[in-house]
């Protein structure tokens, strides 16, 4: 075993080597770090720095992005290039192009100051040919997607043989991508290294694999790291039934005005269908996924990283190499199987010292692999009421009331328009001009949410439960109707007494869960509280009347439907008309 690898030395350099120069960086680099504004080395840099400089041990790291893992190899590998030596010196593989250039790019910030360090990114969908001239002119690291460099490899365009350095970052992400047999290619072509050093952000067995075939004795990096990684995220979950996890998805981030989010799911559709539900329903959002074209891809990462998108919605994959550094959310819609990507996922916010709340929301039946998460990355979560209607309006209120407060007035260019605006609000008192000021805005989350149901699930149920008749009877005190459309009418022979004494009588379904009942010629709307859809359904559709079997439809969204932003962007479609059967 090696001197580095014992525990208790690592244990040493952590507690104790907690600036940049003991580490024994070059003056150059020692400047690059600080113009950066990097003051004390994370966790991980910490602990990969001195082995990688001082010795040509193997490394695997577990380190998830935002821990500063670029660095952790960046430096000691530019550090160990001999700069007079003309010919590629050290190989950095990363899954995807975003990351190459964000790699290559960090790495030039940190020679600044010596930059007689020649690095290249070389990725897929870009020309082949500039990357080819580059390469010829001379270079001493190329990062590089494994397909594009076994392409060069295959040209004979680069050669790498004088390799003294392999680094595979993001091991995971590159097996997932299917990138094992150009890993393999690589590795064998750089037979002569030194040392080869892998970063992961998971340890599955295929991660394992490579670290058994191509490594002797490895020093083993991360566990600490794991830790220290989520300690600025705070983990909170909603739980919901599967029916109502969109309307969640909206409360939670309506509840949170402000937000600068990424939302996981777990499918390219799903990424797709709620980031096209978001944007009809008026939100800021936009998808990322694997079916986008580079070009489109890269456009809708400008706009998040210009914060002139609030939401990306975004799968895994799609989602690496995202270099974002103050996202305030993460959130989950479901949860990956693997809490090491939730891990992952989660360490997107929080990064570099800043605050980050990770939001899951789930149905009950996930909640078994919260606690799983827990165990496995010993954090804790806290299970967070959806907000109900009047919560999110209060919230809104007081974000309201604060924008106003800290908004910047541009007092040369409102002066001439303010004697007009005087003259305009003059009979107003100071009171009721807030009142106004404050409901422009208001006014429409009110509205959204003035019947919105409470969506929670109770803690203690499991899968499949409902609520028992007190709690919904109790419950419909406070929540929203649901509006139901049934194919019969006047026509059938059907009078509101009637139906209003089947829903009493036969469903037990109380007074004041019943809302408006308009009973029409060919049809019949109700409405009824939410907590009593299912069973006025069932009841109801058992029933015939002359022959023909009740039918329903019903709208899911409270207040028929309406988006809380659609005054002021795009408008939603209209509701699918309803077909009366
Ligand atoms: P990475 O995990 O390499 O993607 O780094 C995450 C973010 O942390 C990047 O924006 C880095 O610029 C930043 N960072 C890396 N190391 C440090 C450090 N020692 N101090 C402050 N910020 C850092």
């Amino acid at each position: 075993m090696n001197k580095w690898s014992s525990p208790h030395f690592d244990t040493f350099l952590f507690f104790f080597m907690t600036n940049f120069i003991d580490m024994g960086l070059s003056e150059a680099l020692l400047q690059g770090v600080e113009a950066l504004g990097f003051e004390t080395p994370t966790p991980i840099q910490q602990q990969v720095i001195p082995v990688a400089l001082q010795s040509d041990d193997d490394i695997v790291a577990l380190a998830q992005t935002g821990t500063g893992k670029t660095a952790a190899f960046g430096l000691p590998l530019l550090q160990r290039i001999r700069p007079e030596d003309k010919y590629v010196q050290a190989v950095v593989l990363c899954p995807t192009r975003e990351l190459c250039i964000q790699v290559a790019n960090d790495l030039a910030n940190y020679t600044r100051f010596a930059n007689r360090y020649k690095v290249v990114a070389v990725y897929g969908g870009a020309s082949i040919e500039a990357q080819m001239r580059q390469i010829r002119s001379g270079v001493h690291i190329i990062v590089a997607t494994p397909g594009r460099l076994v392409d060069l490899l295959v040209r004979q365009v680069v050669s790498l043989d004088r390799v003294s350095r392999v680094v595979l970052d993001e091991a995971d992400e590159m097996l997932n991508m299917g990138f094992r047999d150009a890993v393999d290619i690589i590795l064998e072509a750089a037979e002569n290294r030194q040392s080869l050093w892998l970063f992961s952000a998971t340890m599955p067995s295929e991660v394992r694999a490579i670290a058994d075939t191509y490594m002797r004795t490895p020093v083993e990096i991360g566990a600490a790291t794991r830790q220290q990684a989520n300690a600025d995220i705070e983990h909170h979950y909603y739980l919901c039934r599967s029916e109502h996890r969109y309307d969640a998805l909206k409360r939670v981030v309506d509840a949170h005005p402000g937000i600068y989010g990424l939302v996981f799911c777990r499918t390219r559709a799903e990424t797709k269908e709620i980031a096209e539900q978001m944007i009809r329903d008026g939100y800021n959002a936009d998808a990322l996924h694997g079916d986008l074209s580079q070009s489109d891809r890269d456009r809708v990462m400008q706009r998040f990283r210009e914060r002139n998108l609030q939401l990306l919605i975004a799968t895994d994959v799609a989602a690496r190499g995202i270099d974002v550094s103050d996202i305030s959310h993460v959130i989950h819609y479901g949860l990956p199987d693997e809490p090491e990507v939730y891990i992952h996922r989660a360490g997107r916010t929080g990064r570099a010292g800043r605050k980050g709340v990770s939001i899951s929301i789930i149905t009950p039946k996930m909640e078994e692999r919260i606690r799983l998460i827990e165990r496995r990355a010993r954090i804790s979560f806290m299970r967070k009421p959806i907000p109900t209607g009047p919560e999110v309006c209060e919230r809104q209120l007081f974000y309201i009331i604060q924008s106003i407060r800290e908004q910047e007035v541009q007092r040369e260019q409102i002066a001439p328009f303010l004697p007009q605006i005087f003259e305009a609000l003059r009979d107003l008192s100071k009171e009721e001009l807030i009142e106004r000021f404050a409901s422009t805005e208001f006014n429409r989350f009110l509205a959204y949410y003035r019947n919105a149901a409470d969506i929670n699930v109770g803690a203690h149920r499991q899968r499949g439960d409902r609520p028992n008749h007190a709690e919904r009877a109790q419950a419909s005190s406070s929540i929203g109707h649901q509006r139901l459309f049934l194919n019969i009418g006047h026509m059938d022979g059907i009078q509101k007494k009637d139906l209003l004494g089947l829903l009493m009588s036969e469903f037990r379904v109380p007074k004041r869960a019943i809302g408006k009942v308009e009973v029409k010629r060919t049809h019949t709307l109700l409405e009824v509280d939410a907590a009593f859809v299912r069973d006025v359904r069932r009841g109801l559709e058992a029933f015939d009347v002359n022959g023909r079997r009740i039918r329903i439809n019903e709208d899911s969204a409270p207040n028929g439907g309406k988006a809380p932003y659609q005054d002021k962007r795009k408008k939603r479609s209209s509701k699918t008309p309803i077909a009366l059967l």
